[in-house]
């Protein structure tokens, strides 16, 4: 079955084919975080949107190859330096890795590679586009130095959100600083330096500035994965006016289609209210994690429902989602236990197989990552699979063959296990005594543990093998 998702662009249910069918690669550009604060569960509800993307792909046999930018200079950083009184890398380095850590917490596959809009490799890029967009008449340089894109040059300028340029006219709201910008619409690609911004500056055939926020995108893309994409996703706050933005600046400079299918993420509310630090609802991956909850039951709990519908996190639905997950993984066990046993009894002639390709799972994602649909298909499974458990109707071979098809579900879920939520180098140091166990090098194993208890961690062998849990009051 074909692959079906909604194209902002057209709004419509595409059929999914990439610029390079015989090949299933995937090129995939996702807008990242600008690192001024920590990021908040709104964004990560867009980032594992883009994760669960990915993974599906790549179970239907796409190779996706994805980049994410880090945005690490502009308005809210610089300002953010200069509060601090530390060197914007510096700032900016604290919530880098604050950000990774959740990608990791969360169990986001990692993008093939993260650049970053300071990394002189990409300012030099965004320079170059600048320059050809100059030079065809794209862009020009206004009184007050800054470089802008000429809107009225670009006749597909609005496609994307659906606006026309007299719409925007009458909605744009005029700062007291774009008096000498044409149009009302037209963006910044260079921004000149001032006094605000202190040290932060690079040199330009326009003088020294830096760049705007949209016209890293464009360079970062086209830089590392070429003019053309297949996905660019983001959140619906991306559509305008930064996604129509990098379709102006690149097409304007490459003259080719920039992205063939544009996928957005609805927001994430709070108690029904948008999440902002003045309403109390602003919460980090972290604030989530205090209060007691583990990283893969933030991730179903963000996960299950459709991307294009609004999401209401609420903790009755941490609740729900820890639930969902102890039902999935009593299920599990119990097919392990069921898988270990043998055939005393034999398979009823009428014995349900689990098929080759999880079916049902992997259809309702076809359809525009249709989650609750695929949800539905897991669990109507776990209530059917459990009822034949409890009549002994199950034998060991169909045990293993549904343990399979688990496997292959979990690929693109990511929640089963029991070391969510471990900071990376306890899973390590976890998964190192797996392995020494499993080699019998008891001494390792004992030398492993005490690390992990010297951590706050204690680790318990069981019938089941290891498990994990942190200790009260360390
Ligand atoms: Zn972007």
């Amino acid at each position: 079955m074909a692959i079906r998702l909604f194209n902002t662009y057209s709004r419509a249910l595409e059929e999914f084919r990439p610029l390079d069918p015989a090949r299933r690669e995937v090129k995939m550009y996702t807008c990242g975080p600008t690192v001024y604060s920590y990021a908040h569960i709104g964004n990560f509800r867009a980032y594992l949107f883009e994760d669960l993307l990915q993974r599906h792909l790549e179970s239907r046999g796409f190779t996706v190859r994805r980049v994410m930018n880090i945005t690490d200079v502009d308005d809210k950083t610089i300002r953010g330096s200069r509060d601090a009184g530390v060197p914007l890398a510096e700032f900016t380095a604290q919530f880098k890795k604050a950000f990774f850590d959740d990608l990791e917490t969360l169990r986001i596959k990692r993008a093939d590679s993260f650049p970053e809009a300071t990394d002189p490799r990409e300012i030099a890029k965004m320079i170059e586009m600048i320059g050809t967009l100059m030079e065809r008449g794209l862009a020009y340089q206004a009184e007050d130095k800054s470089v802008y894109f000429r809107i009225n040059k670009f006749p597909e300028y609005g496609k994307l959100a659906h606006l026309n340029l007299d719409e925007l006219r009458s909605t744009g709201r005029v700062k007291s600083d774009e008096y000498d910008k044409e149009h009302i619409g037209d963006f910044a690609l260079w921004k000149a330096w001032d006094e605000a911004d202190g040290p932060v500056k690079w040199q330009s055939p326009w003088g020294d500035g830096r760049p705007g926020w949209h016209i890293e995108c464009s360079a970062m893309a086209t830089q590392l994965l070429g003019d053309q994409l297949d996905i660019h996703c983001g959140g619906v706050d991306n559509i305008f006016p930064h996604h129509e933005a990098e379709i102006a600046q690149t097409e304007g400079c490459t003259g080719k289609k920039f992205v063939r299918y544009w996928l957005h993420c609805a927001h994430l509310m709070v108690d029904c209210q948008k999440m902002a630090k003045s309403l109390g609802n602003f919460y980090t991956l972290p604030d989530v994690i205090a209060k007691g909850y583990t990283g893969r039951e933030v991730r179903y709990a963000l996960m299950r429902v459709h991307y294009r519908a609004p999401l209401n996190f609420t903790w009755e639905g941490m609740e729900e989602s820890r639930v969902a997950l102890a039902r999935i993984g009593d299920w599990v066990r119990r097919l392990e236990e069921n898988a270990k046993k043998e055939n005393v009894q034999r398979p009823t002639p009428n014995a349900q197989r689990p098929m080759e390709e999880a079916p049902g799972f992997h259809d309702a994602l076809d359809d525009d990552l249709n989650i609750s649909g695929a949800l539905g298909v897991l669990f109507e499974t776990i209530r059917e699979t459990n009822r034949r458990m409890d009549v002994g109707e199950m034998d060991s071979s169909e045990a293993k063959a549904w343990l399979e098809w688990w496997k292959r579900v979990d690929q693109v879920l990511a929640i089963s296990g029991e070391d969510a939520g471990l900071p990376a180098e306890i899973a390590a140091l976890a998964e190192a005594r797996v392995q020494a166990r499993l080699a019998k090098d008891w001494r390792k194993s004992d030398e492993l543990r005490d690390e992990l208890a010297a951590r706050g961690w204690e680790a318990r062998d069981t019938k089941d093998g290891q498990k994990l849990t942190r200790r009260g009051g360390a």
